[in-house]
């Protein structure tokens, strides 16, 4: 590549002028000018200005292996030399796409057992909703097909995607919803608990939020409840242990599907493979992207259950959907390698059993105790630090959580990424972080805070 050739005043007016951003303010951006990322390896990215940033976000909650692994490339490599692209229509298959299934449901909860990929989480999240939909009508039940989500949730870009999820931005742009799908409240204890409410109660209460729906509307027009095991771009929301299995019993109890997404959860982030391991949820599907790859090629991958695969195989009847990339072979072989590298270097145990409990409590020592910090927690790899004015009332600075932008700003300048949603910081490191690189990130981070504290206080 020849980017060298450019300096970075020239690569940022030309991104100005040709490049239209994801979740980007254009005209905030034109006066700030983008971060140009250049280069990657193990836990940093490098910037066009020569800086060293610690990603804690590795990437977009994607890079599970860390940057630079010449395996993949290499995978790659071989794949496009061999077969850079063939479809899966039309009868026919190649072989990463088999082997990469095969692969995924031993790795995958026991009832799931067959996939269907694309490339995307959106795309996926898209398939899910139509397969659950057309489930229910193989079953003779087309009418049930109502599906209920939580506020803030996060499943997707796509106008489908944007519709499952529960966050208001995205619906008041959508102009038009697709309709059938509603949203509850989230299992959000830090804010939604009431006065003396213990976590049980709350998670007891939040779950039942969803048995309301199903009784207002009636079972027989409930196709599905989905829902992020824990919530990730709404603010890493943990819900109280008792949320999941409540709501395991409502959806068995009024025979409604249960649809996990767990494009950030999948793949080690919790500590095991899935989620639904971590926390003994049996899913009719859950959908799967980012770390299947690293992020180092774009693919997704829906499991479905043996019980909505019967009746899809049993009944027949051609499923009209696909991606031009459904399956695609070179995505599906650095996904076969990357979980290949997962498993040989044992980043999940070390997640679960050696870092993960070190992050917790590193959280809870080193950030907790600060005057700008209300709350920290934290599942495997997955962080949140609550922003507050008083973190006895748990006020808030602003509407807008301009706190926690001070603060992430702050925090890339002194080398470390991290994301603000509201006014909550968020954490989702790579799996490969040592001991040593969670100390490194406490240290940025409470330089990060401090900082933005006294910036605060020179603002009144
Ligand atoms: N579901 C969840 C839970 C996600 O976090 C995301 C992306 N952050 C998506 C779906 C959408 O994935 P993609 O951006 O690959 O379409």
């Amino acid at each position: 590549m020849t980017y060298q050739n450019y300096t970075l005043e020239q690569l940022q007016q030309i991104d100005a002028a040709h490049h239209l951003h994801p979740f980007t303010d254009h005209k905030d951006l034109r006066d700030a000018g983008s971060r140009v990322i250049t280069h990657a390896k193990g836990p940093f990215i490098y910037d066009a200005a020569g800086n060293e940033i610690l990603d804690g976000m590795a990437g977009l909650w994607c890079v599970a292996i860390g940057y630079g692994r010449d395996e993949l490339a290499d995978a790659a490599y071989a794949q496009m030399k061999e077969l850079p692209y063939y479809n899966s229509f039309f009868r026919c298959s190649t072989p990463t796409p088999i082997l990469l299934s095969q692969k995924l449901a031993e790795i995958a909860p026991s009832n799931m057992n067959q996939v269907f990929y694309g490339s995307s989480g959106s795309e996926a999240n898209d398939t899910a909703l139509r397969l659950v939909r057309w489930y229910w009508a193989l079953e003779g039940k087309p009418r049930k097909n109502r599906v209920i989500s939580r506020h803030m949730a996060y499943h997707g870009s796509t106008i489908t995607g944007a519709s499952l999820g529960g966050m208001q931005g995205m619906h008041d742009q959508l102009g038009g919803a697709v309709p059938n799908i509603a949203h509850v409240m989230m299992p959000y204890a830090y804010e939604l608990a009431q006065p003396g409410e213990s976590d049980h109660d709350f998670g007891l209460r939040a779950a039942r939020a969803v048995e309301d729906e199903i009784l207002r509307v009636g079972a027989d027009n409930v196709a599905a409840f989905i829902g992020e095991p824990i919530q990730g771009a709404g603010g890493v929301k943990i819900p109280p242990a008792s949320y999941w299995p409540e709501i395991q019993r409502i959806c068995r109890q009024y025979d409604v599907l249960l649809m996990l997404d767990e494009v950030i959860t999948g793949y080690g982030r919790t500590g095991d493979w899935f989620a639904a391991q971590s926390m003994g949820i049996e899913a009719d599907t859950i959908t799967t992207a980012k770390a299947l790859t690293s992020g180092y090629q774009p693919l997704s991958a829906l499991f479905v259950s043996d019980r909505v695969a019967a009746t899809i195989v049993e009944k027949g009847g051609e499923f009209y959907h696909g991606y031009t990339y459904s399956g695609h072979p070179v995505a599906c072989a650095v996904a076969l390698k990357n979980i290949e590298i997962i498993e040989r270097e044992g980043m999940i145990e070390r997640v679960r059993d050696e870092t993960g409990p070190y992050l917790a409590k590193a959280l809870k020592e080193r950030i907790e105790g600060h005057d700008l910090v209300g709350e920290v927690r934290s599942f495997g790899f997955l962080g949140a630090i609550e922003i507050v004015r008083d973190k006895a009332t748990r006020q808030r600075f602003q509407p807008g959580g301009s706190a926690a932008v001070l603060i992430r700003d702050h925090a890339i300048a002194n080398g470390m990424m991290l994301r603000a949603t509201g006014d909550t910081m968020i954490l989702s490191p790579p799996l490969i972080w040592t001991k040593e690189t969670i100390d490194m990130a406490c240290d940025r981070i409470v330089k990060a805070l401090d900082l933005a504290k006294e910036d605060l206080r020179n603002a009144g």
